[in-house]
């Protein structure tokens, strides 16, 4: 009997190309491959690539180069490969060139280098496909590509324009990952609030119910599964009002992570940001008071070309009024191809920096007070992993990998996937402590 052939898979990148590897893994497995931990016995490598900013563009070139100089043999998916030029120009000898979300033209291409096992054991994959994330949470991409033309992103040439995935295909992926055990689904996309524009919100059927390709419609329907629902890459849109009621009911967690990137009307007119024209702060106000758990989540760019001090004036001011909980902030850095490139009034790169520390401090004292607040009550948290400290998880104020941790010293006998009761008994920057009640 013929060795059954093994791939090896690089996965570089954002949550939204960990789920475009999730699908090419579980293709692959379907089909009967394997899936090799190193390159040394693999037959060939897979490399899912990032190309969002130019250093994302080298590690994704290295990874390559480290792929072929350790197998030889390389298929090269993702972002970075909507330029295939860029790619096999540094790397002339990689076997096949394909942009994101192209799970058929990796597997046509898997195909051609190494043919398919001759009796493929469909059983071997569990019915939740083969994730990257830990049993307990998984992402849940609602659509891929974005309308927007933000001036400083190149998403959309490389993704293409909104395309929603059908409710019922979302619903029953959602479905099948809660009956495998999923204890939270975190919602992606560019621009979840746009969920269904391209589809002009057709109505879709799950479990022999129509609903409509809307967020507000499917955080309602993701609601119903029993399972922690965390929305992420949310404009704050009119539309998203509606979804504030399924927070303060208990039905989504009260969190919303909004990537606002700036407060000066000018500077996100210059960004073409969508939402540009809303008045964010009042929105903040009224979602508050209808749900006062909510948390906010968001990042900011500091220096964009022709942000003045009085701009950077403006995002300060906003800083210490909107009174985010979580907060990330990066320097503008000029992407190859984005149109801010030719915006006069570049900013330097000491201005830039300086701008970002400001920004930094500012938060970091809010974000501290926040958490401060939260001595005392007590909150359910969800356990990620068990270590030498006790068990380390979150609550809903916290994605994994982005936001904080609450580290439970008494936790060591807690199982990872496990939602438990804690009491916050300490705080610090970015994380808490807690006892288990
Ligand atoms: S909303 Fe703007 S930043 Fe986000 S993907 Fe679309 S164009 Fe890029």
């Amino acid at each position: 009997m013929n060795a059954i052939p093994k791939v090896g898979f690089v996965s570089l990148g954002c949550p939204k190309a960990s789920s475009d590897s999730e699908r090419i893994l579980t293709e692959l497995r379907a089909e009967g491959y394997l899936i090799s931990p190193n390159y040394h016995d693999a037959d060939l490598v897979v490399v899912n690539t990032c190309g969002f900013i130019d250093a994302a563009v080298e590690e994704s070139l290295d990874a390559i180069g480290e792929a072929l100089a350790e197998n030889g043999k390389v298929i090269v998916t993702g972002c970075l490969g909507a330029k295939a030029d860029v790619v096999t120009a540094a790397h002339p000898s990689v076997l096949a060139v394909t942009g994101p979300h192209a799970t058929e033209a990796v597997m046509a291409a898997v195909h051609a280098h190494l043919p398919k096992p001759h009796d493929p054991y469909l059983d071997l994959v569990p019915p939740q496909g083969i994730r990257l994330t830990p049993d307990h949470y998984a992402y849940l991409k609602i659509s891929e590509g974005c309308n927007h033309r933000c001036t400083f992103c190149i998403i959309p040439s490389m993704r293409g324009d909104l395309v929603s995935r059908p409710i019922g295909d979302v619903m029953q992926e959602a479905e099948r990952l809660a009956e495998a055990g999923v204890k939270e689904l975190l919602v992606i996309s560019q621009d979840t609030s746009a969920y269904g524009v391209d589809v002009k919100y057709r109505t879709g059927f799950w479990q022999g119910r129509p609903i409509r390709t809307r967020m507000t419609e499917l955080a309602a329907a993701l609601s119903e599964l029993d399972v922690w629902v965390r929305l992420h890459y949310v404009y704050p849109y009119p539309h998203v009002d509606e979804i504030i009621p399924l927070m303060a009911e208990g039905k989504i967690l009260p969190y919303l992570d909004i990537p606002f990137q700036h407060a000066s009307p000018r500077i996100l007119k210059a960004m073409k940001r969508p939402a540009a024209a809303e008045n964010t702060l009042a929105r903040i106000r009224a979602w508050r008071e209808i749900c006062p758990e909510l948390v906010i989540r968001s990042t900011f760019i500091t220096g964009f070309p022709g942000e003045t001090e009085e701009d950077f004036q403006q995002l300060m001011n906003f800083i210490d009024e909107a009174e985010l909980d979580r907060v990330g902030c990066f320097t503008y850095s000029a992407v190859d191809g984005a149109t801010a490139n030719a915006l006069p009034d570049h900013v330097s790169d000491e201005v830039k920096e300086e701008r970002r520390a400001r920004l930094m401090e500012r938060q970091a004292d809010i974000s501290a007070d926040r958490l401060a607040a939260r001595i005392g009550q007590t909150m359910t948290v969800l356990i990620d992993e068990i270590s030498e400290e006790g068990a380390i998880g979150r609550s809903y104020a916290d994605a994994p990998e982005i936001d904080g941790v609450v580290v439970i010293e008494d936790g060591a006998d807690l199982a990872v996937g496990e939602f438990v009761t804690v009491e916050i008994t300490d705080s610090g920057e970015h994380d808490l402590w807690g006892e288990v009640v």
